[in-house]
């Protein structure tokens, strides 16, 4: 999960990284009132996830708290490299007389982790990195020894800091190591880390990602999680702990196992060419369990997604025999219908593999009016696609 810019500060600020004070606004009144209640200068800044804020317009400076309310203003609503701006941050401003650019993250091909370091900062790291590489310090972290004091001293040396901040550098790159391990992070960037012209170093901005296979070391994490942001239908999927990703299509998809539902989407998305264009809905793995309570949920997510035509369950057994996956289809049905939803959209079922026969025999005995059973995964998928396109049709 990425972060907002003040999530990824109130993360740093708890670890103790030297952060300026501010406060998260969604109205221009509140922004106001929040300027005031810093008492100087401050920076209304866009709150988006989303880099290049600044260039865009969604970074401004305002003297007044009257001023920060019109700087919030023009900000709320914005639309920066589509996304819209809900929130902003209104936060202390600072004096700036040079910009830097540190971060930390999980190299996956080393397997190691990745310190980068610049005195180039505050402008794209990325142009850096292309147009002179030997401004962008990497250093390889070795996962189980971490940033040390020592290890923070060699980063700041291959980066060339200045003499006299070399000491703060450190400590906030000790701090920032932190950061990354207490909380479970895999990416943490701070751009730019300033010097004020009083001598003190600060992160004006920050981005975190969290590791969200660590979310259950973290319940307050989830405090984290945008509900403007995230479709609603994945964040039900998400409370189901079930593995679904939705996408733009008519035909809600579950299947066990990953490979096998992406393979799913490919030929849906194939099949439905033939019918105008018919797609995949969504991305819904429901594991190897496959289990009544666990397709329930996911026939639930599916079928309560408005643009859903038509649902494609494609399972194959393997672990998991077919004829406890055609009880759990049936189940499923009857919690979902018992729970007073009205069910009508059809399902087309394709279950192999497992004891597939007594499956199938199940589902065909059970004779259940929104229920096809179809043999293969490409019939199967024409047949979704067609039945998708016919309901969409009589709309
Ligand atoms: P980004 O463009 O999305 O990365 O947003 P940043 O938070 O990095 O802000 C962009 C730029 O705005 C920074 O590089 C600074 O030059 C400027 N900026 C941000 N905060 C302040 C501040 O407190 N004072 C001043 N003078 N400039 C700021
Ligand atoms: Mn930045």
């Amino acid at each position: 999960m990425d972060l907002y810019e003040y999530q990824a500060k109130d993360l740093f600020g708890k670890h103790l990284v030297p952060v300026t004070p501010g406060e998260v606004c969604t109205s221009s009144a509140a922004a106001h009132e929040a300027a005031s209640k810093i008492g100087s200068a401050v920076v209304v800044k866009a709150q988006v996830k989303v880099g290049g804020r600044g260039k865009a317009g969604g970074v401004k400076l305002a003297d007044t708290p009257d001023d920060a309310q019109a700087k919030a203003e023009a900000i709320l609503g914005m639309d920066i490299k589509g996304h819209t701006v809900h929130r902003v941050l209104v936060t202390e401003a600072s004096d700036i007389a040079e910009e830097y650019y540190v971060s930390f993250l999980l190299d996956r091909t080393n397997r190691a982790f990745l310190a980068m370091a610049s005195v180039a900062g505050g402008v794209d790291i990325e142009e850096v990195a292309a147009t002179r590489p030997d401004d962008l310090a990497k250093v390889p972290v070795d996962a189980l020894k971490g940033v040390n004091e020592a290890k923070a001293r060699e980063i700041v040396a291959a980066a060339r800091f200045p003499e006299a901040i070399v000491d703060q550098v450190v400590a906030i790159l000790v701090k920032l190591w932190v950061v990354m391990v207490e909380e479970d992070a895999t990416l943490v960037e701070v751009n730019p880390l300033v010097l004020t012209p009083d001598g003190l170093v600060l992160a004006l901005d920050g981005k975190v990602t969290l590791d969200d296979n660590a979310g259950y070391r973290h319940p307050s994490h989830a405090d984290f999680v945008d509900r403007e942001g995230t479709d609603p239908i994945e964040l039900r999927a998400k409370e189901f702990d079930l593995n679904y990703v939705k996408l733009q299509g008519e035909v809600g998809i579950i299947g066990n196992g990953a490979g096998l539902v992406m393979s799913t989407l490919d030929v849906v998305a194939y099949a439905g060419e033939e019918f105008g264009g018919i797609k995949p809905a969504n991305f819904l793995d429901i594991g190897g369990g496959a289990s009544a309570s666990v397709m329930a949920n996911g026939l639930d997510i599916v079928l309560n997604d408005p643009e859903v035509e038509s649902v494609f369950v494609n399972v194959f057994g393997g672990i998991t025999s077919c004829d406890a996956v055609a009880n759990g289809i049936l189940q499923a049905l009857e919690m979902l219908s018992a729970n007073g939803a009205e069910l009508t959209k059809p399902i087309v079922a394709r279950i192999d593999g497992n004891n597939a026969i007594e499956g199938r025999a199940i589902l065909t005995d059970a004779n259940h009016p929104l229920i096809e059973i179809v043999d293969t995964m490409d019939d199967a998928a024409r047949r979704v696609a067609e039945l998708a396109a016919a309901r969409k049709a009589g709309k």
